[in-house]
């Protein structure tokens, strides 16, 4: 089936309200834009200097967001062109994104990574910590970052009954956490979960993202 096809079966699932990022990571730009002219515009990479790469040989107009781990040492290079950062698994993170925004007078959309895998190699912050930073006078100084949801990643098994109960516990994180710290925020309204082989499960629970990587462009 062509690159086109696919994304337009894939487009025909999707209940309104979910949005896919299409993952481009690995793929060269021919074949990124290749979807881009299918209409796609919004495309997730994991890797910087990759982004880095990527970005000025495709239309402006490409929404990139960043999904992938992020060192601090890096935040530089990706603030002026992500137009969403997924994967904000720490305060220094955090805090680092807005210094390099507050730079260029650029606020950045952001979404925390929580940790709901049981896989111990996944990054991700826990309740506890999400709420010690959000409910910090620090956070509260921090202008030039906008949180704008959630995301995370489910364990990499067949078990689907442990996938949907990973989702839905980052179903319930995104509600308490719009309840107690965003209640007042239109912003914040994104639920980023599911990937290829479990992204069904995840829309059931309630996600608003979907990065799809494999089943648009084949195996890496
Ligand atoms: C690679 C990747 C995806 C896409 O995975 P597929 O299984 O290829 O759809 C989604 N999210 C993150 C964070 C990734 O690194």
């Amino acid at each position: 089936m062509t690159l086109q096809k696919q994304l337009r079966n894939l487009m025909l699932e999707l209940p309104p309200g979910v949005n896919l990022v299409a993952v481009s990571k690995t793929q060269p730009v021919e074949v990124i834009r290749e979807l881009y002219d299918a209409g796609q515009r919004n495309f997730g990479e994991n890797r910087v200097q990759e982004l880095i790469a990527k970005q000025p040989q495709l239309p402006a107009d490409v929404k990139w967001h960043f999904i992938g781990h992020l060192q601090r040492n890096k935040v530089k290079s990706i603030v002026p062109i992500t137009s969403l950062i997924h994967s904000i698994d720490s305060f220094r993170l955090l805090k680092e994104v807005n210094k390099e925004a507050s730079q260029i007078s650029r606020r950045i959309d952001c979404l925390l990574q929580f940790h709901i895998a049981t896989e111990e190699t996944k990054f991700g912050l826990n309740m506890e910590e999400a709420e010690s930073m959000l409910s910090s006078g620090e956070f509260s100084g921090l202008k030039f970052v906008n949180i704008c949801g959630v995301m995370g990643m489910a364990t990499y098994t067949e078990n689907e009954a442990m996938v949907s109960r990973e989702f839905r516990q980052l179903s319930t994180i995104f509600t308490q956490l719009k309840e107690r710290y965003f209640s007042g925020s239109a912003d914040f309204k994104e639920l980023s979960m599911g990937m290829t082989s479990d992204y069904m499960l995840a829309i059931k629970e309630g996600s608003t993202l979907i990065r799809i990587g494999t089943m648009l462009f084949g195996s890496r």
